[in-house]
């Protein structure tokens, strides 16, 4: 009756469409179904920063429209925490935008810079935000091949000359969703210079920047000299404060990238919730903000070692994942992600997400959210252990 728009038509099919129908299936037949698939933090959010919603929520002076540039206080909370965590000087005023969680300039990024034939280079796999925004908006994802041979970081020479040429846009995300891989500083000075060659803006997505392992330093591309001119990097709160229903990010880097950002979206919304922004400026500034991320990373660390030696004990080979949230492995021979998610979820009731949702490269793995308690990740391979081994 009403005929969709010829974008929504084209957007892909559900890829998880299937198994959310198994997962329904199986909790209403009683199965105990444990839940690895998606990437949401199971613990609260701080004390600290709800206390202060607390306070925040009955100020009227919160109620009204915020300004569009966002809460000179949250960006000057955003300033000095790259400041003190990165050694990057940023102009609060201009090289920092308050998002409504990142996902949101993510996506508008590829509508502030993206026309019909342009061209955005996205990781493969990835998440999928980074190529849906280029097709919405009229334009066409290049898919950069992410595999275990090369670290999970795209190779920038072998993408051909003509595709630099008509690409605008080159998307990078480290720590990485889905595959857990860490970038090192080298990685970032040779994706400055692949964009400077190629006139490319560098939208780097930082939202697991807190959390990486095994005594690695968390590092921003705006750390690298001369990245503040080709890069902008996207940040947020939601899983470094465990603040992913808040909704809050933000970009920093590029004045102009965020000029024309900022032009887009304040056509669109009208900013964050004034209280949220002074939760954002508590989080990033009390003096527990430390302890807590180090807890969270204490947190993950050891759901990780349980998955890592778990999996490992059942045959599989020693996994690299060294940061966010999660444990990207390969499927046994003869299955396809996603035959192996369904036969894992059929047998066991454990829940886990097939790498093809991410990308073609991901075909052949599936990947963990370690997103519960420690007990039921025991659970879990155990269960999977009594199903399946992986050699
Ligand atoms: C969770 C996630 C985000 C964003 O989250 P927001 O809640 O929108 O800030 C962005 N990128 C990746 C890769 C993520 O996994």
């Amino acid at each position: 009756m009403f005929e969709p728009a010829e974008r929504v038509k084209r957007l892909p099919r559900y890829l998880f469409a299937e198994i959310d129908r198994k997962i329904r299936e199986k909790v209403a037949q009683g199965v105990d179904v444990i839940r690895l698939g998606i990437g949401d933090p199971d613990s609260p959010t701080p004390d600290f920063i709800i206390k202060r919603m607390e306070s925040e929520a009955g100020r009227p002076q919160n109620h009204n429209y915020p300004p569009d540039e966002g809460l000179d206080e949250f960006k000057q909370a955003v300033a000095d925490y790259y400041a003190e965590r990165h050694q990057v000087e940023l102009d609060p005023e201009r090289e920092v935008l308050p998002l409504i969680g990142s996902k949101e300039g993510i996506a508008h990024i590829s509508f502030s810079f993206i026309d019909p034939g342009d061209l955005s280079l996205v990781p493969d796999p990835g998440y999928p935000v980074y190529s849906i925004g280029a097709q919405l908006a009229g334009g066409e994802p290049y898919y950069m091949p992410l595999t275990e041979e090369n670290n999970y970081l795209p190779r920038f020479d072998r993408i051909p000359a003509d595709i630099a040429a008509r690409a605008k846009l080159l998307f990078l995300n480290y720590p990485n969703n889905p595959t857990g891989a860490v970038a090192g500083p080298e990685f970032f000075e040779e994706a400055i210079a692949f964009a400077r060659e190629n006139n490319l803006l560098v939208c780097h997505d930082a939202a697991y920047s807190e959390l990486v392992f095994g005594g690695l330093r968390p590092l921003s591309i705006l750390e690298i000299p001369g990245a503040g001119s080709v890069a902008i990097e996207f940040n947020s709160l939601s899983k470094t404060f465990n603040m992913t229903g808040w909704r809050i990010g933000y970009a920093v880097g590029s004045v102009g990238a965020l000029e024309v950002l900022g032009r887009f979206k304040t056509n669109i919304d009208s900013g964050l919730f004034k209280a949220i922004q002074r939760c954002g400026v508590e989080a990033l500034t009390n003096p527990a903000r430390d302890s807590f991320i180090d807890s969270l990373r204490g947190l993950y660390s050891r759901r990780r070692e349980i998955v890592i030696d778990g999996l490992q004990r059942l045959g599989w080979p020693a996994l690299a994942s060294r940061g966010a949230f999660y444990i990207w492995a390969p499927v046994p021979a003869g299955y396809s992600s996603q035959e192996f998610v369904t036969r894992l979820l059929d047998e066991t009731g454990v829940v886990v997400t097939p790498g093809r949702g991410f990308g073609e490269h991901g075909e052949g793995y599936f990947r963990i959210a370690l997103t519960v308690g420690e007990d039921r990740l025991r659970e879990a391979i155990e269960r999977i252990g009594k199903s399946v081994r992986f050699a």
